[in-house]
Order: structure tokens, then sequence, then C-alpha cells
């Protein structure tokens, strides 16, 4: 015969309901910390009509969604 005590009992339940709720809550946390972290390369700034924009898709050049010009990504930022 097992004999387990009241308290026991108690603290194993506690125990397992408060796992239980910090893997789902750790499980959240990474998948928003995953959505909100956008790269950089992504982000395109057009330099005909100054408008910001993602794109995921290309990598070099990119069509404005706004003005419709072609965006090569530098990486060199210098003025002359
Ligand atoms: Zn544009």
């Amino acid at each position: 015969m097992i004999n387990i005590d009241f308290s026991l009992a108690v603290a194993l339940y506690v125990i397992i309901f408060l796992g239980a709720v910090l893997a789902v809550w750790l499980s959240n946390k990474k998948q928003k910390d995953r959505d909100l972290n956008l790269d950089d390369k992504f982000i395109w700034f057009c330099s005909v009509c100054a408008y910001t924009y993602v794109n995921t898709k290309q990598d070099l050049i990119s069509v404005c969604p706004r003005c419709g010009s072609y965006n090569k990504k530098s990486v060199d930022i210098s003025g002359g």
C-alpha cells in the first residue's frame, strides 16, 4: 500500500501546475521575441521617394512599393 502525505500530494500538484504554466509562458515568450526581431537587412529605404518599407524576399535590389523604382542595398553610407 502506498502511503502519501496530504501536504506532499498538494506540493507535487502545485509543482506540476507551476511547471506547466512556466513551459507555456516560456514558449509564448520565445515566439513573441522571434516575431519582433526583424533583421536590419530587410528594411529598405527608397532613395527616390524616401519611403521606408520591409522586403524579406530580396537581398541586393528591391522594388519600392510606392513609386516602383529600384533600390540597391548600400552597406556603406558616405556623403560626398
Ligand atoms: Zn520609392
